[in-house]
């Protein structure tokens, strides 16, 4: 296979993660002139964790850059779930913060699913809380988990035919694989979710019209689990920019694939800021 073939099979999430951003930086101006409001998101980091800092920091640039308010906050790794419950409550309360992100994991003391459910839905941009995920699950309107809805932009953006496919998702966790699974079930896909009990794995991934992994395990997905023509959504990150695919030898037999890095991560941050700036319109009543 020549290189030109090969790019070709690529799906560029840079590009349209910065269609995304450009487009959330008009909709801010917008709601910030029709409101007079700017519209601000609150990032709350517990710890130290310096991949999780990292993450932050990125987040609030994209946040700074599309022309909105960030409110970075970082509390001790010591903060108890009750402090923490009761700081992302006040967060919830405050009328500048239209959109909440909290940055997980967060340490193993703290129970995280009562942070997350801290969260009022209508600020819930991150779509972390069991609200999102059965409205998303349901059909109804929700900022749905940024990775997963992200994921969904990139197949619309590629013209991905969805009605009918099946869509092999692996992994089960609440922001990503279950979240992910709705999202392609809501689009006429014939969706399996597999997990570390699913038996035979690599058959039922072979299957697979469109294969999304979100494991956890450098380069997990073998080339040959791969149906030659399916599209290959690798979620994935790994320490030293590996994702969960073995992208070389999966690259011959897929129709598209994303690279990492470059595919996936780019647009988990842009949806936060597209969902922060829609949180935002509907928090004050702008029409975008
Ligand atoms: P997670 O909570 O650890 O979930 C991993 C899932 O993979 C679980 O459902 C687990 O099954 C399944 N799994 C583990 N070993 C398996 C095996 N041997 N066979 C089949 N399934 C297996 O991870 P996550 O938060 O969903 O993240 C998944 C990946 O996405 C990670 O690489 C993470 O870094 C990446 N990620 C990327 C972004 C981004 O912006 N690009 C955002 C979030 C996460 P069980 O449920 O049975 O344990």
């Amino acid at each position: 296979m020549n290189t030109t073939t090969e790019q070709s099979k690529l799906i560029d999430g840079k590009a349209v993660s910065q269609r995304i951003l450009d487009e959330a930086a008009e909709k801010v101006r917008k709601i910030t002139t029709a409101s007079g409001t700017t519209p601000g998101l609150a990032t709350v980091l517990v710890g130290e964790d310096p991949a999780s800092a990292t993450y932050v920091k990125m987040k609030v640039r994209r946040c700074e850059n599309a022309g909105m308010k960030s409110f970075r906050h970082e509390l001790a790794a010591e903060t108890t779930t009750d402090e923490l419950v009761s700081f992302i409550t006040q967060l919830g309360n405050d009328p500048t913060v239209h959109g909440i992100l909290l940055q997980h994991p967060v340490p193993s003391h703290i129970d995280e699913r009562a942070a997350f459910e801290a969260i009022p839905i209508e600020k819930d941009v991150d779509g972390v809380t069991a609200g999102t995920l059965g409205r998303v699950a349901l059909e109804m309107p929700a900022y749905g988990s940024c990775t997963p809805a992200g994921i969904m932009t990139l197949l619309d953006a590629y013209e991905v035919d969805l009605v009918g496919a099946h869509a092999v998702v692996i992994g089960r966790s609440p922001i990503l694989g279950k979240p992910m699974s709705a999202m392609l079930l809501n689009r006429h896909a014939t969706v399996t979710t597999c997990h570390s009990r699913t038996r035979n794995l690599g058959d039922v991934v072979k299957l697979a019209d469109v294969v999304v992994a979100a494991v956890g395990r450098p380069k997990f997905v073998q080339g040959n689990w791969i149906k030659p023509g399916a599209v290959v959504i690798d979620a994935g990150y790994n320490e030293g920019n590996v994702g969960d695919v073995d992208f070389d030898a999966a690259l011959s037999h897929a129709h598209l694939i994303t690279p990492v890095p470059g595919g996936v991560g780019p647009m988990t941050l842009a949806t936060l800021i597209d969902q922060t700036a829609n949180a935002a319109a509907q928090q004050l009543g702008v029409t975008l």
